[in-house]
């Protein structure tokens, strides 16, 4: 196989597994048939700058030694499996690069002959692509659960961005999911790492003169997990390790796997999760705001920021003239640059209707139950919409 039908291999292998780096909507995992007849292995991605850049998401190897209950990789599973070496691939991608067809890369890879060694694989693919070939482009790289701190260290000042997969919430639910995987030592170690690097290195020691990202990404519904312990743990690293964002992929069953039986999740469950997500990052809500069931999962018909709103502002509105930052994110259908330009308008005069605050970029649907203009509900300004 020539270089190009490893990496249309190893990239539609990849996308099979990695929901990460695009939004709410990525790619899910599916019943894993082998794609080498994938043509697209370049995504449009965007950039934690809001930049829309040509990413080429791929493993460096299939070839796993782990068994993983979801994975397609798992060892043993009876599949063609490719490997590139790092300068193989690196001038690869150059290649591409300087043809423009990729501007920057998400490199992952199947574990072999430990977590430390698979890293130095990535490692000297970094290196060979910052160092010799002259990339400058987005690296995004995968911690390998095993690895070293000395690794992790040295992958964060090539990279724009390093990420490790915890799978699963919790050392109990990971062990339904991986138990070859520790998830404490193995995963959840690592973050801590990346942490204490960004507080105790300067910014000055990374290659573009900042501290990489860090995402992680959960398997939803993997292990019998409810959200409030996937939301749990993700509230905690966004607050104590810096998370960026946590990715959340649907959990659905591969054929040849042992959790192959195990009815799909419903997509709907990622999206609420990343509702909540950004709900706990963004806007100031608590993990107590969240509107759980009984079951510790959020309702799957509403979106949470709604129910919350439904349950604490349809008798207690937000006066919008009057009303902090903090109580304007509260409201369903005010986002960030919505409750930032209402400040901003409110400085040169009072908003006298809904149609200014439309100009203004809210949701006015959505927004007027739970919102006063001058004392008076409105909501009765609904027909002119
Ligand atoms: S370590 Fe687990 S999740 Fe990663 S490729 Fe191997 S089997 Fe799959």
């Amino acid at each position: 196989m020539d270089a190009i039908g490893t990496l249309r291999m190893l990239s539609g292998q990849m996308e099979l597994e990695h929901a990460e780096e695009s939004q709410a909507d990525a790619p899910k995992p599916a019943c894993f048939t082998p794609k080498e007849q994938r043509a697209a292995f370049i995504h449009p991605a965007q950039l934690p700058n809001g930049k829309q850049i040509k990413l080429l998401k791929t493993l460096l190897s299939s070839a796993c030694e782990k068994d993983c209950y979801y994975c397609p990789f798992r060892a043993g599973r009876d599949f063609r499996r490719a490997t590139f070496k790092p300068q193989e691939f690196a001038e690869l991608f150059m290649k591409l690069h300087q043809a423009n067809a990729a501007e920057g890369i998400f490199l992952s890879s199947g574990i072999a002959a430990g977590g430390a060694n698979t890293q130095n694989k990535i490692l000297d693919t970094a290196e060979l692509l910052r160092t010799k070939l002259g990339f400058k482009g987005y690296l995004h790289l995968k911690i390998m659960p095993g690895a070293e701190k000395g690794q992790v260290e040295r992958l964060m000042q090539l990279a724009d961005r390093v990420s490790i997969n915890l799978e699963a919430p919790n050392t109990e639910r990971l062990l339904k999911l991986a138990p070859q995987k520790t998830f404490i030592e193995e995963l959840f170690r690592p973050l801590r790492w990346v942490e204490e690097i960004r507080r105790s290195q300067p910014a000055h020691k990374f290659w573009n003169g900042r501290h990489p990202s860090t995402v992680t990404q959960f398997v939803a519904g993997g292990s019998d997990e409810s959200d409030l312990e996937l939301l749990t743990t993700t509230d905690w690293l966004m607050k104590n390790v810096h998370l960026k964002r946590a990715y959340f992929s649907a959990f659905s069953p591969i054929r040849d796997t042992p959790l192959e039986n195990k009815p799909a999740v419903d997509p709907m469950r990622e999206h609420r999760l990343y509702q909540a997500s950004f709900l706990l990052r963004d806007y100031g809500f608590d993990l107590e705001d969240m509107p759980f069931l009984q079951d510790g999962n959020l309702p799957l018909p509403t979106d949470p920021k709604l129910a919350w709103a439904q349950l604490n502002l349809s008798h207690k509105p937000v006066e919008i003239n009057r009303a902090e930052k903090r109580e304007l994110l509260r409201v369903p259908g005010i986002g960030l640059k919505g409750a930032d330009a209402i400040l901003q308008a409110r400085r040169t005069g009072k908003l006298r209707d809904l149609a200014a605050l439309r100009k203004l970029g809210v949701a006015v649907a959505r927004a007027a139950p739970f919102l006063l203009i001058d004392g008076k509900h409105s909501a009765s300004q609904l027909v002119m919409f």
